[in-house]
């Protein structure tokens, strides 16, 4: 694996067909899970490395944000990346950002309501990989549905010929979303109720519930001591508030926990429509391997 901090660079580099998984790093099985599925679907494997000021609300959250290269590399390179593209703020942003990608049917609601401009931070940010990289394929975990939707829309709006695939949440053992945030948590048995709280609306849906409200507040009666922000049954694609699951959506939550924002959802697809749950580790997360926090 070869670690590079320019486009030009990588675009010299790679060859074939092109896959992209673009994260912020401090790097966790839930990353591995989206390098692993692009493995497969690509010649030259590329992931990004970089965390991007212009998608943080919260300068508090950015400056706290886990960075470790070393860590990283050897993860990524031990998952089958190629090359992991980690650019430095003067390659991505050389000159002030005049030129904003912003999809707000798809974003001004949700996460976009809480975290002002954040989707706008990520779409671009996505848009220049996508230009600068030039994949074929390029990978997002549903653990951000709303993002994966976002992306997805501006990708064929801009016509960037791009396939845009996601991929199945991964959860710690106990169930908690995977997230680089999670090292923060201190409360963990409340946390741990954002998932409950989703899987029991799964149930609920199993069981034949279709009603959104219904399926909302199933979700809500399962938390513990969290500072809930939101909780929406969404459309997969629009991400439009739905009153009836009917068609691929998602029941999405965001809830505070100490000083720690969560998020997780709750994946609806398939015809017939099933749950999509996640993936849980069989093990304690490389989260939390010694000497890596
Ligand atoms: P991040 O580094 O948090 O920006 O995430 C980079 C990519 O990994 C995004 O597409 C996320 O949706 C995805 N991702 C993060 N956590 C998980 C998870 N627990 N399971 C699956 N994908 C994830």
């Amino acid at each position: 694996m070869k670690t590079i901090g320019t486009f030009a660079e990588t675009r010299a580099l790679v060859s074939g067909r092109i896959g992209l998984v673009p994260t912020m790093g401090f790097l966790h099985e839930g990353h591995v899970s989206l390098i692993e599925h692009a493995r497969s679907m690509c010649d030259t494997l590329v992931a990004s490395l970089y965390v991007n000021p212009t998608q943080f609300d919260e300068s508090t959250d950015f400056d706290r944000y886990p960075r470790d290269l070393d860590r990283d590399s050897a993860i990524a390179a031990a998952a089958g990346v190629d090359i992991l593209f980690a650019p430095d703020d003067e390659e991505m942003y050389p000159t002030p950002l005049l030129t904003q990608v912003h999809v707000p049917a798809l974003a001004d609601r949700m996460e976009g309501v809480h975290r002002s401009g954040h989707f706008a931070g990520v779409a671009t940010v996505v848009a220049k990989l996508l230009a600068g990289i030039k994949p074929d394929v390029a990978l997002f975990g549903r653990k951000d549905a709303q993002q994966l939707a976002v992306v997805t829309t501006m990708a064929a709006d801009l016509s960037f010929p791009v396939d845009i695939v996601g991929g199945s949440i991964v959860r710690e053992r106990d169930g908690l979303a995977l997230s680089s945030r999670n090292i923060f948590i201190e409360d963990r048995t409340a946390a741990l109720t954002l998932h409950v709280g989703l899987m029991a609306a799964a149930d609920a849906f199993e069981q034949g519930v279709i009603d959104g409200a219904e399926l909302e507040s199933v979700v809500v009666d399962s938390l513990g001591d969290v500072e809930l922000e939101y909780v929406e049954l969404a459309d997969a694609r629009t991400t439009e508030r739905l009153v009836t699951l009917d068609r691929p959506a998602f029941i999405a939550i965001a809830a505070r926990i100490g000083g720690v924002r969560l998020i997780d959802n709750v994946y609806f697809t398939g015809t017939p429509l099933v749950a999509d749950r996640g993936n849980r580790l069989g093990a304690e997360s490389m989260l939390y391997d010694e000497g890596d926090s």
